[in-house]
C-alpha cells in the first residue's frame, strides 16, 4: 500500500507541535488575554442564534464587509477566505505554476511556504537573508533571474525573525518577479507597515493576513486582498464551505468590537517593549528588535538546548530554532506574553543564564 505514497511526502516529517499542557505558552505567537465577561456572553448569545443544522455562507459575505470597514481595503480589491493563513498558502500554491516550477522565499521564514510548496509538487528554493536577517536582495534578484519563480512569499515582519525587510527591497523583489509575490502580513496588528498601500502600484501584488496573532488563533481565519484577476481564479480553488458557520459568526461578532482587539494588540506592543528591555539588560542574551509579537533572542556558544530545556522545567514553553537554520544558531524565540507571563519568563531566565 504504502508504494502508493509520493516519495517526497514519504521524504518529509509532519509539522510538529510541542505539547504544552500545564504549561506557560509563550511558543506560538498567541495573544494572552481573553475577552471581558460581558463581551463573553454577548458573544455566547450571538452563538446561540447560529444554525448549525445549516451550511455556512459559502461567500462569508458579511465577513469579508466587516473585514474590509476593519481594514480599510478598497473596494476594487477583491478579499480571498482561507481556514487561517495556511489554507491561503495552498490554494495559491495550488492555483499557481506548473508541478517542478518554483516558489521561492527567503530562509529562515515561515516554515509552511516551504512544506506546502512540497505538497503541492512545486520546487521550494530558499534564499539565505543576511546576518543581520535583512533581505540579500542581490541574491534575490539572481535567485529570481534564474528560477523565473511563480510565486515569492515574503513574510513582512517575517517570523521567526522578528524584523521588516525594507520597502526599497521588497519593491525591488516585486518590481523583479516574473509571477506573483505575496506579503504575508499575519503580524499587522503590531506593526505601521502596509502592503495593501502597494497594492495599487503592483498587479503582481497581494496581501495575506490572518486573524490568529491578534486573538483569535483557535478560529481559523486568514484572507488574502488583491487584484480580481488573481483572486477570482484562486476563488474557483477555495473548497466552498472552508469557514464553518460558529467562525464565521464569531469573526463578525469579534470584528464588531474589533477595538477590544486592537487595544490588546496595543497592550502587547508595549510589553514587547519592556520584554526587550529586560532581555537587553541580561548580559547573555542577545534579543533581535521585532516589529511582531514575539522577540528572538540569541545565547552564547552552546546554551540555546540547555536554556530551552531548563525554561520547560519551570513549566515555560518556548520556541527552540537552534539547528532549523544556521542564521538561528543558539536562538531561541519568545512569544511576547501579558505582564505577569513575561515577568515569569525573565525571572525564569535570570536564573538559569547567572
Ligand atoms: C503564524 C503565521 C501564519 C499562519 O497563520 P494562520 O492564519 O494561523 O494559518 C502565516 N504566516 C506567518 C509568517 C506566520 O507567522
Amino acid at each position: 500500500m504504502k508504494d502508493w505514497i509520493r516519495e517526497d511526502i514519504k521524504a518529509i516529517s509532519a509539522y510538529h507541535v510541542q505539547d504544552a499542557s500545564g504549561m506557560l505558552k509563550l511558543d506560538a505567537m498567541e495573544n494572552p488575554y481573553g475577552w471581558p465577561e460581558p463581551l463573553k456572553q454577548k458573544w455566547l448569545e450571538a452563538m446561540a442564534q447560529t444554525q448549525m443544522n445549516r451550511y455556512p455562507d459559502p461567500s462569508g459575505s458579511a465577513i469579508k464587509e466587516k473585514l474590509r470597514a476593519v481594514e480599510v481595503i478598497d473596494e476594487q480589491y477583491e478579499i480571498l477566505l482561507g481556514n487561517g493563513s495556511d489554507e491561503i498558502i495552498q490554494i495559491v500554491a495550488m492555483c499557481m505554476g506548473r508541478p517542478g516550477d518554483v516558489i521561492l522565499s527567503p530562509l529562515p521564514s515561515f516554515v509552511m511556504f516551504k512544506m506546502i510548496s512540497t505538497f503541492t509538487e512545486k520546487q521550494f528554493i530558499g534564499v539565505p537573508l543576511l546576518p543581520d536577517f535583512s533581505l540579500d536582495l542581490d541574491a534575490m534578484l539572481r535567485a529570481i533571474d534564474e528560477h523565473q519563480p511563480a510565486v515569492i512569499f515574503l513574510a513582512q515582519p517575517n517570523n521567526p525573525t522578528g524584523n521588516l525587510y525594507s520597502k526599497e527591497a521588497v519593491e525591488k523583489v516585486i518590481q523583479a518577479a516574473p509571477g506573483l509575490v505575496i506579503l504575508d502580513e499575519a503580524y499587522r496588528a503590531f506593526t505601521d507597515a502596509n502592503g495593501v498601500e502597494l497594492l495599487a502600484k503592483y498587479d503582481n501584488l497581494a496581501v495575506m493576513r490572518t486573524l490568529s496573532k491578534v486573538g483569535l488563533a483557535g478560529l481559523r481565519l486568514g484572507y488574502l486582498i488583491g487584484h480580481r484577476s488573481w483572486l477570482d481564479e484562486f476563488e474557483k480553488v477555495r473548497l466552498p464551505y472552508n469557514i464553518n458557520v460558529l467562525t464565521q459568526a464569531s469573526v463578525a461578532f469579534a470584528l464588531d468590537h474589533y477595538d477590544v482587539l486592537q487595544q490588546q494588540a496595543d497592550t502587547i506592543k508595549q510589553q514587547r517593549a519592556l520584554l526587550m528591555e529586560a532581555l537587553q539588560n541580561l548580559s547573555t542574551a542577545e534579543p533581535f528588535s521585532s516589529e511582531a509579537n514575539f522577540i528572538l533572542c540569541r545565547f552564547p556558544q552552546g546554551k540555546a538546548n540547555t536554556i530551552f530545556e531548563a525554561l520547560k522545567q519551570r513549566q515555560i514553553l518556548v520556541k527552540n530554532l537552534h539547528g532549523s537554520h544556521p542564521l538561528l544558531d543558539e536562538c531561541l524565540r519568545f512569544t511576547v506574553g501579558a505582564p505577569n507571563e513575561n515577568q515569569q519568563l525573565i525571572a525564569a531566565l535570570q536564573e538559569i543564564v547567572f
